[in-house]
């Protein structure tokens, strides 16, 4: 449920927001609601001491108003002067507890909505984070209807809801055509209810408020509350109209499932004002935190521009530029960008590629692909094929084309490391003999590198992948990194490939390509393989693929700001620490006596659970363990989304310390309280 309470701002400093907000207390009052007043942040005048005193509130001055400077100036100029640093924690606290003891509570921001606070902070945004409605409160007289339309498309485009405008008669008498129409063309020209006009008082009183204001103030639109019931609805319509993926219907009819309807840093909120820990960044894909300003006004400068057009027989602006710049951050020799929408057409692409390439040059033999087991590369029936997950494979063998599986270069989590390492060096001296004996058919060897995701974050020994990439070059084998997962920051560099110095020919991007904004998928590819493709029209070797919103602008311009942000906030560089903090605190999990292994590169985690131990016996995949912890976690406001046994951390790359914190701790605890009463 939204909070119980109103965001009161103007058009103008002078617009009479404290004269409005007394009304509203009166008439409020005078249903019988027990208003509070918060004035959170004030410039001089006495507008807290006047509400405070006539609406005869009883919480102290400070209550009221929490930050006051004494220079009528810009907030964020006026308390950096007074060397006042506002906390907006504090101000959120202090208006839950009026909310508490309060039926209502009317909040009057200072100025209009794009006052600034502090840095990088506008009222809109405190109107935000204290999640409530605005109403807008305007002058009438001549040069409203400008003002008035802008704040309700800034209030619109900040993402606040506006509940009505109040008029404000600050002249005494009838007025001229402006005063009477102006209410007409804002209410048209806006798409808002007008709630009424506060008629001229010299001096503001509660009985010349009953007086003048009594039953001309349309009180309705303030108090509708969006109640539980509206929750309901949209739970009962998600279990009648939606289809989930990868979820077995016949449960999630039984469940109660989350609605999001928000979200902001690291925080999802679902739609009975509950907010979440985004502990998986959204599947993957978050990285900067959700309503990012700088990828926010990029989207928005973008669909005032346009929203797509096509790459087939065109090109746009954002698309070019994307491109330029994903070559700029790819190693060296990839050069050519193929774009398409999600991580498994990224795939499908490059496999296509591969496999025509050869086609094209005249090695037509060359038509395997070698894949590793468990290995995950999306849900198309292409990606399938070269997937090595039996439990997403199996159903739809007959469909899928044959490959060549080698092993992982993992143990699993009871095996001996130190062995299994031989054993993989071993792995590797037999491919290579295959490889000698085989090159001649195989067109592509695809992996996951360093880290295996949805095989349950499957982290290999250093120097693997190297040796992969190596063998591939000695034996003229496309090397083909899907760095759909690893791509981005996430294992700490900008891609997974660096950690060794490799440089694949075909490499695969989605998920954080655009910071979990918009669907967008690039296959990269060297200069080699798309001259490759180069021949005359009439011998039909183009790459014959395309969807119909490759490219889209929307999504490019969201990669593009994804991009700057990573530049401007030097995100690679600030998340070495928490990288370090997650390893150090993840060693508590070894107390648990349900955790058998726990796998970590830079900010992907995979912690698994086992039944025993001692008995190297693992939980069996019907108790569904993995997702009774997430289950469990939610209750300690965290969301999180197993993959089987595995409970997987991975959390937007702009996460807090503090924040880190609460997730490893929520996580802990689910943990204990699932497994142990599992013994
Ligand atoms: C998620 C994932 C994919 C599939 O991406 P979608 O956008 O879900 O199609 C492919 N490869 C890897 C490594 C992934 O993690």
């Amino acid at each position: 449920m939204k909070p119980k309470g109103i965001f009161i701002t103007a058009t103008d400093t002078d617009a009479g927001k404290t004269t409005v907000s007394f009304v509203l207390g009166v008439l409020l009052h005078q249903k019988g609601i027990d208003v509070g007043i918060m004035k959170p942040i004030q410039c001089a005048g006495r507008d807290a001491q006047f509400l405070k005193k006539n609406l005869r509130i009883k919480d102290s001055l400070r209550e009221i108003n929490p930050y006051f400077a004494k220079e009528p100036i810009s907030p964020h100029l006026a308390f950096a002067r007074q060397k006042i640093a506002i906390d907006i924690e504090k101000i959120k606290k202090q208006y839950q507890a009026l909310s508490l003891i309060h039926d209502f509570v009317i909040v009057e921001g200072a100025g209009g909505l794009m006052v600034p606070i502090k840095d990088n902070y506008l009222m809109a945004d405190l109107a935000r984070d204290l999640e409530l409605d605005v109403v807008v409160v305007s002058k009438l007289s001549l040069g409203t209807i400008n003002h008035t339309l802008l704040t309700i498309e800034q209030a619109r485009s900040c993402g606040l809801d506006v509940r009505g405008i109040i008029f404000n008669q600050i002249k005494k008498g009838k007025g001229g055509i402006p005063e009477k129409t102006n209410s007409q063309a804002i209410k048209k020209f806006g798409q808002v209810p007008i709630l009424g006009t506060v008629s001229y008082m010299p001096k503001a009183t509660r009985n010349s408020v009953l007086r003048q204001c009594k039953n001309k103030i349309n009180l309705k639109p303030l108090l509708k509350q969006e109640t539980k019931k509206a929750s309901q609805r949209l739970k009962k319509e998600d279990r009648e109209y939606i289809w989930h993926p990868f979820t077995q219907m016949q449960d999630w009819q039984k469940e109660n499932p989350l609605i999001i309807d928000q979200a902001k840093g690291c925080y999802l909120r679902d739609s009975n004002g509950k907010w979440y820990l985004d502990g998986v960044s959204s599947l993957w894909v978050n990285l900067h935190g959700h309503q990012h300003k700088t990828i926010d006004q990029a989207v928005c400068r973008q669909v005032k521009k346009v929203s797509h057009s096509t790459l087939l027989g065109l090109s746009n602006v954002p698309a070019v530029e994307l491109a330029r710049e994903l070559a700029k951050i790819t190693p060296k020799t990839l050069r050519k960008v193929f774009y398409s929408d999600s991580g498994s057409t990224a795939v499908e692409i490059a496999i296509k590629i591969a496999y025509q390439y050869w086609q094209n040059i005249g090695q037509k033999k060359k038509t395997k692909i070698i894949h590793l087991a468990h290995s995950y590369h999306g849900d198309t029936l292409g990606s399938v094929s070269i997937g090595g997950i039996d439990l997403f494979h199996k159903v739809y063998r007959h469909l899928i084309f044959k490959t060549i599986k080698w092993p992982t270069p993992y143990p699993d989590a009871f095996g001996d490391k130190k062995i299994f390492a031989k054993d993989f060096s071993r792995s590797i001296d037999r491919l290579e003999i295959f490889l000698k004996k085989s090159n001649q058919t195989i067109a592509a060897f695809v992996v996951e590198p360093i880290v295996q995701g949805a095989a349950g974050m499957i982290v290999w020994p250093k120097g693997i992948l190297k040796r992969i990439e190596k063998l591939c070059r000695q034996h003229n084998i496309l090397f083909i990194a899907d760095e759909v997962a690893t791509g981005f920051g996430r294992t700490g560099k900008m891609f997974a490939c660096e950690h060794e110095n490799v440089t694949p020919d075909v490499m695969c991007l989605a998920k954080g390509i655009s910071a979990g904004y918009l669907p967008l998928a690039a296959t990269l590819t060297t200069q080699k393989i798309y001259d490759g493709f180069l021949f005359d029209y009439k011998e039909q070797k183009t790459f014959f693929h395309g969807h119909t919103y490759t490219g889209n602008p929307l999504a490019c311009a969201a990669a593009l700001a994804n991009l700057e942000v990573f530049k401007k906030e030097k995100t690679l560089k600030k998340i070495q620490a928490k990288i370090k903090l997650l390893e150090a605190e993840l060693k508590n999990f070894k107390n648990l006596f349900h955790v058998g292994d726990i796998r970590q590169k830079g900010l992907m985690v995979g912690i698994e659970l086992v039944k025993s131990k001692k008995k190297r016996q693992q939980y069996p995949w019907q108790e569904k363990i993995g997702v009774k912890v997430c289950q469990k976690v939610r209750e300690h406001g965290v969301i999180l989304r197993p993959l089987g046994n595995v409970v997987v951390l991975m959390p937007p790359l702009s996460i807090s310390r503090s924040e880190l914190k609460k997730l490893l701790s929520a996580t802990y605890q689910a943990i204990d309280e699932v497994t142990e009463s599992y013994v």
